[in-house]
Order: structure tokens, then sequence, then C-alpha cells
């Protein structure tokens, strides 16, 4: 394949547009991460004006948590599209840096040209 290597041999991807792909792909996972965690107020708000219940508002908390639980597993494990490890993890929990914690590829090195 052009320009990419097997990853796990410290060999990385050289395509600027894999890589690119790449950060646009984790930057819409990330945004989807922040869209679900900002969904939680106004999401909570609404049911408990339209139903006034609090069974409501527990179910609404439960399915919102579901989508966080779901979206942040998504990201966490987003994989860097330059050294193909986790961007996020480099030990046991996620650190949601703007970096890889790997190879130190930043987010929007695409779009400050730094490939
Ligand atoms: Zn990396």
């Amino acid at each position: 394949m052009n320009g990419v290597k097997r990853a796990g041999d410290g060999e990385m991807v050289t395509d600027p547009f894999l890589i690119g792909s790449g950060l646009r792909s984790l930057r819409r996972r990330r945004c989807l991460l922040w869209a679900v965690i900002l969904l939680y107020v106004p999401e909570i708000w609404v049911t408990l004006a339209w139903t006034h219940s609090g069974r409501a508002a527990l179910i609404t908390f439960y399915v919102w948590f579901l989508f966080l639980w779901n979206t942040v597993i998504l990201v966490a494990f987003t994989r860097c599209p330059r050294c193909r490890n986790y961007y996020h993890i480099k030990f046991a929990f996620p650190l949601y840096f703007r970096h890889c914690r790997h190879c130190g590829l930043a987010i929007d090195a695409d779009k400050r040209g730094a490939l």
C-alpha cells in the first residue's frame, strides 16, 4: 500500500492523505463526544419540563449515559493515523489530549501543514 507500513514495529504511516483523513475522522469522533456531553443538561431539562417526572428523568439519564459510554469507548479506541497505536491511551486509562500519546501527532497537524 502507498505509504503504509506495518504498525507496532516502530514504523509509521507516511502518506499525508491517509494521516489527514485519519485525523479528520478522529476530530469528528471527539466532536461527537462533546456533543453528547453537552446534550445532558438540555435533555434533562426538557424531560423534566415536559413530564414533571423524576422517573422519566432517570430513564433519560440512563439513555444518555449509554450514549456517553459508547462514545467514550469509540473515541478512546481510535487509532492514531500515523503510528497506528491508540491515540488517547498509552497505559490503562484514556487521556483525551490533543496529541497522540505515542508519537505526538497533533490533532490539527494536517490543518497546520505539519505532516
Ligand atoms: Zn501516534
